[in-house]
């Protein structure tokens, strides 16, 4: 059976960096990648060095054509599954949905996360455009209009403080999370106003901004609407495999545990950007992918000296 180095599951920016790293120490490397990147519902990004509100698909397209010079071919394509075989090197087994079975010696996870947002009729449209998830990435340019934050538990109060910095303007949609009253108080000290009740529905206001009403009929007008979602990472696939996880501070969820250079429980499987964190933005991830990419590099670099070494004292013993 041919194989691979190293398969590389996801094709964004953590994806396409691990690849880069791997394909530069001249890996035999294959990117699988499904094409639906967390940021695809924003037309520009920001906060990333050197490339200022660029597309984030040309960053991508930018990236393919990088790897591509060292070999690496980046395969549309969805894994359902990893098996580990238990040999000794070319252990791993990745099942496509298409039922293709690619054997790997080793394997970075960047399959990123899937955002859910809150069920509020016409807040998913928006997402990306007037319905935000970090000022980091799109403060900048709705600064100084009317925003909200909309709360889905306590740890949105955290990001109402936050988003106050980019505007005087905010209101914080409580829906129907309780606001302590110390945490009420503390935000109406810097002119936070808050709205609760259930809210029924977003829509686009005749002045072109957000009307939003709650269920007993009032309608808020803002600008831009910052909400943090819930972030599930894509890491199905290798669910059957029982690495180790970890509970993330603030609620963020359970994601799998991973060393500082992304290395999970098993010694042949790494991840890296959002799959092990939804707090990184583009450039952490690209960041965490180059470390992956390198450390993989390095463990099969180790692999093959002790492989050689044992092979050299067996023709030794038996000579
Ligand atoms: C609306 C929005 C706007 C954003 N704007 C910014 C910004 O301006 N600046 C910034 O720094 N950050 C921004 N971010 C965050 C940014 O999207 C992430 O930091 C970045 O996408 C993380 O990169 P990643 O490679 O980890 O994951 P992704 O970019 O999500 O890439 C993961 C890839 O893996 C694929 N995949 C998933 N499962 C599988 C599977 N089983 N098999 C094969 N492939 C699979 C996905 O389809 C996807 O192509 C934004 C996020 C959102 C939601």
């Amino acid at each position: 059976m041919t194989h691979h180095d190293v398969i590389v599951l996801g094709g964004g920016a953590a994806g396409l960096s691990a690849a880069l790293a791997l394909g530069r120490a001249r890996r035999r490397v294959l990117v699988l990648d499904e094409g639906r990147p967390r940021n695809r519902f924003a037309a520009h990004m920001h906060t990333v060095l050197g490339h200022e509100g660029l597309d984030p698909a040309e960053l991508l397209e930018r990236g393919r054509a990088e790897v591509a010079r060292y070999g690496i071919e980046v395969r549309p394509g969805r894994a359902v599954e990893v098996r580990d075989t238990g040999e000794t090197d070319v252990r791993l087994r990745v099942v496509t949905h298409e039922g293709e079975e690619l054997a790997t010696r080793a394997l970075v996870l960047a399959t990123g996360l899937t955002d859910h947002l809150p069920d509020v009729p016409g807040l998913a449209e928006r997402w990306g455009t007037r319905v935000l998830h970090c000022p980091y990435c799109h403060g900048w340019e709705v600064r100084g209009e009317r925003l909200a934050v909309l709360l889905t538990s306590h740890a949105g109060l955290h990001q109402a403080e936050l988003v106050r910095q980019w505007s005087d303007d905010l209101t914080v949609l409580a829906g129907e999370v309780e606001v302590p009253a110390l945490a009420a108080a503390r935000l109406a000290s810097r002119g936070v106003q808050i709205v609760s009740g259930k809210l029924t529905s977003v829509e686009d206001s005749a002045d072109g901004g957000l009307a939003v009403r709650t269920a007993a009929g009032a309608v808020h007008v803002v600008d831009a609407i910052f909400v943090a979602s819930r972030a599930v990472p894509n890491d199905g696939a290798l669910a059957n495999l029982g690495l180790e996880r970890a509970e993330l501070p603030g609620g963020q969820g359970s994601f799998l545990a991973v060393d500082p250079t992304g290395r999970t429980s098993h010694e042949r499987i790494w991840a890296a950007g959002n799959v092990t964190s939804p707090a990184l933005g583009v450039a952490a991830s690209a960041g965490a992918g180059t470390i992956a990419g390198g450390m993989v590099n390095m463990a099969l670099v180790v692999a093959e000296f002790d492989a050689a070494e044992r092979a050299l004292a067996a023709q030794t013993s038996g000579a």
